[in-house]
């Protein structure tokens, strides 16, 4: 290993490595581990932004600045580093410079945005984190809670209670079809996933009862970020409902979790620290340039370093953990079939979502006898606007379940899952905003007094490029190029779901893949394995 100096734009000497890994997301820090831990391997990460996690990306406010991974960031730091997971501030109250001059944001940890972590202490990711003798605590809401937009009345979604905005008709339809989906096996599930939701429940008859159809709607739309059931493959949506029985959890008794101080990052900080213990490391603000191809075989990749000049490091196995859209960035489409490289570039799509963290001085759900705790949704607040689907709301106070705000106060969040396109259209984002803004003063008594700031950001490509429904996810293994090989929360034919727990799947079967072991059926139950998967009733 040469370590010589080198002028701006020279090549360095190459180094060599089991594995080489492009990208410190859950999925490829995850992968990173295992492989550093419990294979032996030498392995390095390389990350293009000065931060690990990718788009797991939280903040802690520390007077004037906030921090993410030891950086500390002024307004500026921090518009930029949101970009660096593809969110950027839409609307500040007060504006951003002055939110930090003032030190608003001192003592809350918050994320890009969202982050409401699917089955907290049960997760793939947890299980996965444990396996690393690194646990992460992640716990979960306690209690639903529901806003009816046509009424404005808000309720504390009672358990095995009839749900006090639907009539009984609506109701026991929403049962019959909670039950029917309940019940289905994997194998259903993974048969299901060539089709669309709405061709799913049409085939069922579940389209035909309103109050049931926009309810399954809502459950779809907040586990999938998808709002229009004609772009969702039914199969990542089932899933999810099939396993609520195995798992024992459901949002009345707690199923979404977040972490305290310092947040989701705490996840690939977690991991990073048993790679280095293990003899790898990351090496931030490295940017891959290119994978390096020959005959059809991965010798490495061109890095530049930050001080600008480019190194080869070698390896026989290279794991590419950028969102497929991304890809072409660093792997030339030379290297592709054309079709797949138009089938990624044109097709695949991304559910954004669009987020607020608002800071408050009390409760506001007290008045409402809401528990605070509680995970809230509020379903279709726009309709028939040229949205693709209704614009669903989910609300929670992450900082009533983990320690992430000021003694005393408290953070309360926002998302809507919209689509790339329509995150990308400033008309559109506004109007949910507005829509928001003018319901929390008019809802909540003494608003005004109330917030501390409010913050909202967007993000275009929040959870993953999402392929069209019919086609599969891209491969781990790149049937294309030897020694290549995909992690990420969109890869996988096998892979159901998506966000963290999909990251934290793709990250054993990319290790098994590679090491030829089964580390996900040694690791995981089999509901959170991925498909298909051994006949098994949920
Ligand atoms: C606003 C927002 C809200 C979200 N909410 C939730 C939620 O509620 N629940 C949930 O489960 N998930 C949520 N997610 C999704 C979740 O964060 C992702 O699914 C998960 O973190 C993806 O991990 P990944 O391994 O696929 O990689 P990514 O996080 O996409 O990481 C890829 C990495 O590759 C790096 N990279 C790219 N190009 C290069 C290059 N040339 N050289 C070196 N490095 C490079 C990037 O900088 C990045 O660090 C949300 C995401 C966002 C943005």
């Amino acid at each position: 290993m040469n370590h010589n100096e080198t002028k701006k734009g020279e090549y360095m000497a190459s180094k060599q490595y089991d594995v080489i890994i492009i990208g410190s997301g859950i999925g490829g820090v995850g992968a990173a581990a295992l492989l550093a831990k419990k294979f032996g391997k030498s392995v390095i990460v390389l990350e293009k932004a000065p931060h690990i996690g990718g788009r797991v990306a939280s903040y802690t406010g520390r007077g004037d600045k906030v921090t993410i991974d030891g950086l500390e960031l002024d307004a500026k730091g921090f518009r930029k580093s949101l970009a660096d997971s593809r969110c950027w501030v839409s609307y500040c109250e007060p504006d951003l410079n002055t939110m930090f001059e003032k030190g608003l944001l001192d003592g809350y940890t918050f994320e890009n945005g969202g982050h409401g972590l699917f089955w907290g202490n049960k997760s793939r990711c947890r299980l996965l984190l444990d396996y690393l003798e690194c646990p992460v605590d992640m716990p979960v809401n306690k209690g639903l809670g529901f806003v009816d937009c046509r009424t404005n009345k808000i309720y504390q979604v009672p358990p095995r209670s009839p749900y006090p905005w639907q009539s009984e008709e609506g109701y026991k339809a929403t049962m019959a079809a909670l039950r029917q989906m309940g019940s289905l096996t994997l194998e259903e599930c993974a048969a299901a996933m060539e089709m669309d939701v709405q061709t799913w429940l049409e085939e069922r008859g579940l389209t035909e009862n309103e109050e049931a159809y926009d309810y399954i709607k809502v459950v779809m739309a907040c586990q999938n970020a998808m709002a229009e059931p004609r772009m969702a493959p039914a199969g990542d949506f089932l899933g999810y409902m099939a396993m609520a029985r195995s798992i024992g959890m459901n949002l009345h008794t707690g199923s979404v979790a977040t972490v305290a101080e310092p947040g989701c990052m705490a996840i690939p900080l977690a991991m990073e620290k048993q790679l280095v213990a293990a003899g790898g490391q990351i090496l931030r603000s490295t940017p891959v340039e290119e994978v390096m191809v020959e005959d059809g075989k991965v010798r490495g990749v061109i890095i530049r370093s930050k001080e600008g000049s480019y190194e080869v490091l070698e390896s026989d196995t290279v794991i590419c953990n950028i969102p497929p859209k991304h890809i072409f960035g660093v792997l030339h489409p030379r290297h592709f079939p054309q079709e797949w490289v138009d089938l990624i570039q044109t097709k695949f799509w991304s559910p954004g979502l669009l987020s607020a963290l608002i800071g408050l001085k009390h409760n506001v759900w007290e008045e409402f006898g809401v528990d605070e705790r509680s995970f809230i949704w509020m379903p279709g607040i726009i309709k028939h606007e040229g949205y693709i689907g209704a614009v669903d709301m989910v609300m929670w106070n992450m900082a009533a379940c983990a320690k992430r705000a000021p003694e005393g106060k408290r953070d309360f969040i926002f998302s809507t899952a919209l689509t790339d396109k329509e995150m990308r259209t400033p008309q559109k984002v506004m109007r949910v905003i507005n829509y928001c803004m003018d319901w929390f003063k008019r809802t909540f008594k003494g608003w005004k007094d109330n917030v501390e700031f409010v913050l909202w950001t967007p993000s275009d490509e929040a959870y993953g490029n999402w392929r069209p429904v019919g086609e599969k996810r891209p491969s781990i293994k790149s049937p294309y190029i030897e020694g290549l090989y995909f992690v990420g929360d969109q890869y996988g034919e096998r892979m159901w779901g998506g966000g963290v727990d999909g990251a934290s799947l793709c990250a054993l079967m990319c290790v098994d893949t590679i090491m030829g072991t089964n580390l996900e059926e040694e690791i995981l139950p089999f509901y959170h394995r991925g498909i298909p998967a051994p006949k098994k009733n949920w």
